[in-house]
């Protein structure tokens, strides 16, 4: 979407097609041909635009963290880690950048102010909007503010991109770990399947954290937690890999050369924090002498460094795509599945459910079972590649 702000001629609008993924569109009668925007656009360049010379030299540090704030905590996804940086930039006079849900949609807001923090807390898995924001970070980092931008890797290499050569010392970036976005039609599927009109959270630590994927919702006027196995649709198709966003399959940024400063994650890797880690524990890594610094001197933070042999193997989209889910992926047909196909059968090729009660479900979840095997075995593969290669730095 850095494309739509590049544009000096307006000419690019970012539109959600029939399968609910945002595209850009042209303008034909406005466009100049300048190709600008090919230029800026970090699916296109090589990579070299953004990358930072800090990164090549910098060895990244993992940390196991939770913020002290439990009510940031709380309603924070994993130990709440993005809260307690967000507020140390906040109480500076500086503007936070992050994903916020609006009409069942997903669009990136500016905060200034810690009252507003919580509209961009917590996990959002559909395509956040991000038409005009790149803009508007350069306007506050040119005016001296303090920025901490937050999002998904790629957003962050859009950021890097759009703002060229130059480097702001007031920029912050922090991105998250990537398993991928769904398409926008999977949430409105999932709303409608359960009578509910709004989303409110994607995921709930109210069961306890590592029970948390349920969805929060409002269904006849009511604040509901969607807290069944059978009503979670959208976690079931979430889980299947087979309806990302297509340019997920093949993410560039799912390598442990990093593009933010900051890396932001759930740490899974057992410690012996037992009481915290229900309460959701963070995996933070710094990419950048300026990410440590900033996380290491936030009072907020309960810092311990973390061991890469531990937190990697659960979070294999720090160092390896998914490549092979890419021809398993019905993310181009799912508007047809959704129209022409009855409700059964749609939620169940769509969604899987792993059980032998359901045929359909049980056969498709077969060829994804065997399919996700042959990743499991590439992932390892990987994980003693990029071990040996941290070790060895
Ligand atoms: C699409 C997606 C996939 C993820 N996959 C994994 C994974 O596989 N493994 C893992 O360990 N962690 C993953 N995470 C990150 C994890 O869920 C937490 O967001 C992260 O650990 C930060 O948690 P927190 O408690 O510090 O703060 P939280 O308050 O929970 O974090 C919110 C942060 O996430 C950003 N964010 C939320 N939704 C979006 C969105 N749609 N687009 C861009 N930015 C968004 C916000 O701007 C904010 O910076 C994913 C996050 C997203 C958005
Ligand atoms: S080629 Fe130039 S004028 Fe045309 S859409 Fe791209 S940036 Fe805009
Ligand atoms: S998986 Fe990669 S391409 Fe997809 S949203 Fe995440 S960072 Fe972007």
């Amino acid at each position: 979407m850095c494309c739509a702000d590049t544009c000096k001629q307006n000419a690019i609008k970012i539109i959600e097609d029939k399968n609910g993924l945002w595209y850009p569109e042209i303008d034909k009668n406005k466009c100049i041909e300048c190709h600008s925007c090919e230029i800026k656009c970090h699916a296109i360049c090589s990579g070299e635009l953004i990358k930072k010379s800090e990164l090549i030299n910098y060895i990244p540090r993992p940390y196991i963290a939770w913020n002290k704030n439990t009510t940031q905590r709380e309603i924070s996804t994993s130990g709440g880690s993005f809260a307690a940086i967000a507020t140390q930039i906040l109480r500076n006079g500086g503007v936070v950048c992050g994903a916020k849900i609006e009409n069942n949609r997903v669009k990136h807001i500016f905060v200034s102010s810690e009252k507003d923090l919580p509209l961009i807390q917590g996990v959002k898995y559909i395509q956040s909007n991000v038409t005009g924001i790149y803009k508007q970070t350069k306007e506050f980092l040119e005016k001296g503010t303090t920025v901490l931008f937050s999002g998904t890797p790629c957003q962050i290499a859009a950021l890097y991109s759009f703002l060229g050569k130059k480097q702001y010392n007031n920029l912050y970036t922090a991105e998250v770990i990537c398993h991928g976005v769904v398409s926008n039609l999977i949430l409105d599927y999932h709303l409608k399947y359960n009578h509910a009109s709004q989303i409110i959270t994607f995921r709930t630590k109210s069961l306890g954290w590592g029970r948390d994927t349920y969805t929060s919702v409002i269904k006849n006027g009511e604040y509901v937690i969607l807290n069944k196995k059978n009503l979670n649709f959208f976690y079931d198709a979430f889980k299947s890999d087979t309806v990302n966003r297509p340019s997920c399959y093949k993410c560039k940024y799912a390598n442990i050369k990093r593009i933010a400063d900051i890396t932001m994650g759930d740490y899974w890797g057992k410690t012996q924090f037992i009481e915290d880690e229900k309460k959701g524990l963070s995996l933070l890594i710094t990419n950048t002498i300026k990410g440590d610094n900033i996380i290491t001197q936030n009072k907020q933070l309960i810092l311990t460094k973390a061991e890469w042999k531990k937190c990697l193997p659960k979070n294999p989209r720090l160092y390896c795509d998914k490549h092979e889910c890419e021809n398993i992926s019905i993310t181009h047909q799912l508007h047809n599945i959704f129209l022409y196909t009855p409700k059964f059968f749609a939620k169940n090729f769509i969604g899987p459910r792993f059980t032998k009660r359901n045929p359909l479900a049980y056969i498709r979840s077969y060829f994804l079972i065997k399919k996700k095997k042959k990743i499991n075995y590439r992932v390892e593969k990987e994980l003693i590649k990029v071990l040996t290669k941290l070790h060895e730095l």
